[in-house]
């Protein structure tokens, strides 16, 4: 077999897993990494909490990827908006898309649209300095705010809203969501989940850190824990549940210790609308009951008074024009990771946002081993790869980012941070355009 010229599209933890994946495997290969913002690693630099520095030592082993000789970078190139998928099948041998999931899941409820409420993605793209469409950033206004929805990421919101300013002050937030957070005058944080507390998504690490925040408190309704885990619950689940449960129970035995943020965690409340008519100004819940698995409503309502509603309910895959999409799901279109001959998708992008940053590392190495098999099945593969999309950019007047400009950003952001935080993250394209020397 020539030597393969193989597109990743995305940047993230997928993208990166499946890249050095590829090149382990076949060496001879050419492998560009094309990425829709100026900077790679997807999650770990975007979705990561900043609090949470241990979760992005994964990218010194992205950027041992980045330096081997076959790989390049094309950051700062839209797929759908700069470069079609169908000329990426002209100019390839395979291509793996790695797009993740971007958008926020809508909650469907009147008074959504209102400043003041946000989806995860939004909230954190804030906190996190990821450029994204223009909205008004959050103030926090008032002395509560509510997260709806009961994973891990709205474990990290509570924790972004409930820590001390000092606490993040040494993390690489971006530095004007640092100061409207430490400016936020927040007493009460309601963490809210439509089923019950069996059924919260949090792993228990997670949980257990909300209990451990120095000027929070968690409160807990001892009336509102199961006795035991539910009948219907998968056995697969049955074992986080449990802790959940015990790490709860724990939460509610705490006598009130007079902290200044109380961490309010509320079980069988659907949203069913925000409340407001120029801002949020609080939310109103439906109660509910199990019934099997499934949250019934009961037609019981309550409110629930705050500025600011974030909603951390899952993502959905952003739709690529000329690229099959599976609406239902929210998902690129695919089976086992095919699409079509010649193109694959792995990651949140293939099978949907479940799963901590090393899932990803089998799906991406299980698409990898496929993409190997049907390219080691032709007999010749003879596609353009580099060139011809080089080419095609230069043509576009499109201003790409490579790994060398790439890092011309990071030294940059470091040098930013001045010691005092690991990195100041530049908060638009353009900055990041002018840091690399590419405006
Ligand atoms: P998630 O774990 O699926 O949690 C989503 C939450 O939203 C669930 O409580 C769900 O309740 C609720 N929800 C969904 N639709 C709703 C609706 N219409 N109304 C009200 N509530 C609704 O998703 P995630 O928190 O976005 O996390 C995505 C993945 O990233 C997860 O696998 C997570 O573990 C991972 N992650 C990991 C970390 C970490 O390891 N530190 C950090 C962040 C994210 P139901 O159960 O009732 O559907």
């Amino acid at each position: 077999m020539n030597a393969p010229a193989i597109a990743i599209v995305g940047a993230g933890p997928a993208g990166f897993y499946a890249a050095d994946a590829l090149v382990r495997r076949l060496p001879d290969c050419t492998l560009d990494l094309v990425e829709r913002l100026p900077c790679p690693f997807g999650l770990v630099r975007g979705g990561v909490a900043p609090d949470h520095p241990g979760t992005k030592a994964v990218i010194r082993q992205f950027e041992r990827t980045l330096s081997r000789p076959n790989v390049a970078l094309f950051g700062n190139v839209e797929v759908g908006r700069d470069v079609l998928p169908a000329e990426f099948a002209q100019f390839y041998d395979a291509t793996l898309y790695c797009t993740g999931a971007l958008r926020d899941r809508r909650l469907e409820i009147p008074g959504e649209d209102l400043p003041g409420v946000f989806g995860s993605a939004q909230f954190v793209s804030w906190y996190n300095a990821i450029p994204c469409e223009p909205r008004p950033a959050p103030r926090l206004p008032g002395t509560a705010a509510v997260i709806l929805g009961q994973g891990n990421v709205a474990a990290d919101i509570a924790r972004m809203l409930a820590r001390a300013p000092e606490e993040l002050a040494a993390t690489d937030i971006s530095a004007p969501a640092w100061e409207v957070l430490a400016a936020a005058r927040l007493t009460d944080i309601f963490v809210i989940g439509r089923r019950s507390a069996a059924w919260a998504s949090f792993s228990a690490l997670e949980l257990e850190e909300l209990g451990a925040i120095e000027r929070a408190e968690p409160r807990v309704e001892p009336c509102d824990l199961e006795q035991g885990i539910p009948q219907d619950m998968p056995q697969e689940r049955r074992q986080a549940a449990e802790r959940n449960l015990e790490i709860l129970r724990g939460f509610a035995a705490r006598a009130p210790q007079g902290r200044p943020v109380r961490l309010h965690f509320v079980f069988n409340a659907r949203p069913a609308a925000i409340l407001g008519s120029t801002h949020a100004e609080g939310i109103r819940l439906e109660r509910t009951r199990m019934e099997g698995a499934r949250a019934i409503a009961t037609g019981s309502f309550f409110e629930i008074a705050a500025g600011t509603v974030v909603s951390a309910i899952g993502y959905r895959s952003v739709p690529i024009p000329g690229l099959a999409f599976d609406e239902a799901r929210g998902t690129v279109h695919n089976e086992d990771g095919r699409v079509e001959a010649g193109v694959y998708a792995a990651g949140w992008c293939r099978r949907g946002p479940q799963g901590v940053i090393p899932a990803n590392r089998a799906d991406a190495l299980a698409v990898a081993e496929r993409i190997a098999a049907d390219l080691g099945a032709q007999a010749q593969v003879a596609k353009p790869g580099r060139a011809a999309l080089d080419a095609l950019l230069r043509s576009r007047g499109i201003r790409w980012i490579d790994a060398a400009r790439w890092r011309r950003i990071d030294a940059a952001e470091v040098a930013r941070g001045a010691s005092r935080k690991p990195r100041e993250k530049f908060l638009s394209i353009e900055e990041m355009l002018r840091a690399a020397g590419a405006d």
